[in-house]
Parts: C-alpha cells; sequence; structure tokens
C-alpha cells in the first residue's frame, strides 16, 4: 500500500492481470514508490511463473555484414558502402560460426546485420536454408522488421511476400531488433533514415499472421520523454492485441561509446528498473520479461529479477553491435546461475520457444562448461574477425 489511493488501484489492477492504460501506466512509472512498484511487478512473476525458475538461454549472434546504409546516429557497428572497414562474411565462415555454437551448446543462432545495398531476398533465403541444412537443431531467430523491410525493397516485393520466402528458406521467428524508440519523434532524432515505427509493427503484424513469431525490445536513454517510453510499449501492446504473436518484452538502454550521438545514456539504473516492473504490470498480454544484464550489468540484472522479470536471455557467445558501442558486461554460465540462484530463483536453461531443457535446482546439477562465456568480438579485427576461433576476446 502507498498514500496514494489511485496508485494503489492501478498496481493491484496490474498485480492481478487487469488492463492499465497508458495514462495510468506514465502515473506509476514517474509516481510509485519503488518498493510498490517492484512488489506488483513481482506478483504477476509469481502468479505466471509459480515455479520460481528463471530462464537463460545460449546462443551466438553472428553479424553477416557492418555494411550499412542507414547511418543510425545511435549505432557504432556499422560501416558506409565502400568504407575500408566493410566487411561481409561469406557462407563459409557463417556456417563456421555455427559449428563452433553448437559446440559449445547453443541452441539458438541470431543472424543479424546491415542494410546492405546489394543484400535482397534472395541472399537471406541462401543465408537461412544454408545453415538450416548444416545445423538444424540450431533455431534461426533473425533479422528483424528493418532488415525484412530492407530487402523488400531492394527488390520491390510486398513485406508479405519477402516474409512468405525467408520463412520457407528456414526463418524460425523474428529477434525485436530495431525497434530502438517507435514514436516519430524520438525515432527521428536518432535514426532519421530508418523506417517508422508504424513500419516497424506493421513487419511484426505481417509475421505473426504468417504463424512467425517475435520479441519485442526498447532502447531507453537517448533523450526520449518518459511519456515518449510508454507511447513505444502502447504501440506494441496494441499489435499483440490483435496477434499474441510477441513472445517477450526486452527493454535495454543505450549505450554511448563510439557513435555519432555520444552523450550519456539518459536512462538511469533506478529509471530502468522502474520501467521493468511498469512494463510487467502493462504487458498483460505479453509471457516473458527479459533483463538485459548485457547493457546493464549483473547487479542490476539480479535486482530485476525482483522487478517482474523471468529470462535473463542469452549466454551470447559473440555479441558486435551493443558491445560496439561501448557494453562492457560478460558473462560465463557459472556467473549467470548464480545470478538467479542467489536472487532466490531457481536457474534453468531454455530454448527460444521457452521450454526448460535443464533446470538447475541444485548447485550439483549445475552445467561445469567453462567454455560458455559471453564473448565480443571487435569490428576493429580486420574484416570482423572472419576465421578467428573463440574467444575472438577474453571474458574477465
Ligand atoms: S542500427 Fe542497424 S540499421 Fe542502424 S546503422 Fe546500425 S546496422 Fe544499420
Amino acid at each position: 500500500m502507498t498514500v496514494n489511493r489511485e496508485i494503489d488501484d492501478i498496481l493491484q489492477r496490474g498485480a492481478d492481470g487487469g488492463r492499465i492504460t497508458p495514462e495510468e501506466a506514465l502515473l506509476i512509472y514517474t509516481d510509485a514508490p519503488l518498493h510498490a512498484l517492484g512488489e506488483a511487478a513481482d506478483a504477476v512473476r509469481r502468479r505466471r511463473y509459480p515455479d520460481g525458475i528463471v530462464t537463460y538461454l545460449i546462443d551466438r549472434n553472428i553479424n553477416y555484414t557492418n555494411v550499412c546504409v542507414t547511418a543510425c546516429k545511435f549505432c557504432a557497428f556499422f560501416r558506409a558502402p565502400k568504407h575500408k572497414e566493410g566487411w561481409a562474411h561469406p557462407m563459409e565462415e557463417i556456417l563456421r560460426r555455427c559449428g563452433e555454437a553448437v559446440e559449445l551448446g547453443a541452441t539458438q543462432v541470431m543472424l543479424q546485420g546491415g542494410h546492405h545495398p546489394d543484400f535482397g531476398t534472395a541472399y537471406y533465403e541462401e543465408l537461412f536454408s544454408s545453415v538450416k541444412a548444416a545445423y538444424p537443431q540450431l533455431t534461426i531467430h533473425s533479422i528483424g522488421p528493418s532488415e525484412i523491410l530492407h530487402m523488400a525493397k531492394v527488390d520491390g516485393i510486398s513485406i508479405e511476400d519477402a516474409i512468405l520466402r525467408i520463412k520457407a528458406a528456414g526463418l524460425d521467428s523474428i529477434a525485436g531488433a530495431g525497434a530502438e524508440m517507435l514514436p516519430e519523434r524520438p525515432r527521428k532524432a536518432i535514426a532519421p533514415l530508418k523506417e517508422s515505427g508504424a513500419r516497424w509493427l506493421e513487419v511484426m503484424e505481417t509475421a505473426h499472421r504468417h504463424g512467425i513469431e517475435s520479441t519485442a525490445t526498447m532502447m531507453m536513454g537517448t533523450g526520449e520523454t518518459h511519456a515518449e517510453r510508454v507511447e513505444h510499449i502502447a504501440m506494441i501492446r496494441d499489435v499483440q492485441d490483435r496477434t499474441g504473436g510477441f513472445r517477450a518484452f526486452i527493454p535495454w538502454t543505450y549505450q554511448p561509446e563510439n557513435n555519432h550521438l555520444k552523450g550519456r545514456t539518459q536512462a538511469t539504473t533506478l529509471e530502468y528498473l522502474r520501467f521493468v516492473a511498469m512494463s510487467r504490470l502493462f504487458f498483460h498480454n505479453v509471457a516473458h520479461l527479459q533483463a538485459s544484464w548485457l547493457t546493464t550489468g549483473k547487479e542490476v540484472g539480479q535486482l530485476s529479477l525482483h522487478m517482474g522479470v523471468d529470462d535473463l536471455g542469452s549466454i551470447m557467445l559473440e555479441e558486435n553491435v551493443i558491445s560496439s558501442a561501448g557494453a562492457r558486461h560478460r558473462s560465463n554460465l557459472h556467473d549467470l546461475i548464480w545470478m538467479i540462484r542467489s536472487a532466490g530463483r531457481i536457474p534453468a536453461q531454455r530454448d527460444t520457444l521457452y521450454r526448460h531443457l535443464a533446470v538447475h535446482r541444485t548447485p550439483e546439477e549445475d552445467p561445469t562448461d567453462d567454455r560458455v562465456v559471453s564473448h565480443f568480438s571487435s569490428i576493429a579485427l580486420p574484416g570482423g574477425g572472419a576465421g578467428r576461433a573463440l574467444p575472438l576476446v577474453e571474458a574477465h
């Protein structure tokens, strides 16, 4: 209970699984006492996941090219076409990295890259069908709506046709990448050449209708207002009302190094935690809430487990995009399991569909493979580190 009756009522309704309006979400985000907000969000988690399990995933994020025509101001990863540091990995290199990931127990691959001016739908068809043929055990949870819009534009075909073709080639689900900020004002400010938030949602809705599910993300901290953050999640929830195709919501914080936007991330730890808790209450129709320990650090990642979070995402065997912009946090399987267990939860490895693959009820049941560590390869490596075996950069 707080001293404000209106806030109490909203928190109670959210905790009970009721629907709260965007205006109510903004009020509890800015004004509810942290402990009451966290307690209400955690009540949702307990009701949805009474077994106390918090999940994680082993995957590898493979970037096929850093060449991109979209030049988002916050992006430290891309190189303009013809730039001497631009690269596109040949298929053998991508398959080699998939093989390494499988060897380390990955169940999922995230293939993501820039908007290369030459990469139309046929490129992605070959990419997905080659990975599927070589490693059918890997779930291809890859690309994002902006890559789909790009390939459709390159070929002059509809979004629907592009989706149907890449689905047939082996794409299993779409990552929530490229959402950043969906409302028009903050999106234009950070990514003026990127397609609109409405188009991002149009791709997701079309994919959901064709049986391709996805996650949804948000990048906070580039100067957007509290109201715009709420507007972002309201836009996603409206689509979810119609499709039910978003499996999880994953907010993360802007990383300010090596890009044109620079500045400091304007999302404080407290803002991040409050937003996580509020979004658990707001998304009564989305099953999972994932914390981004990669950008916020392990301690904040662990705190988020008391704010409604039920999933810590992945031990990313490789990640280039966020780490290029300054994310320094990395983890091994042991750390990740420790984060979960010392928060009083039961760790479990999951697959892309959130099915439990291994539940570690006691420390004796923990996996012992020390090689499963999150690594960041560096785009500073010539050719994007092609041919280099993991670890590309030592974890510490
Ligand atoms: S965020 Fe993606 S679309 Fe934007 S510049 Fe970077 S690689 Fe290109």
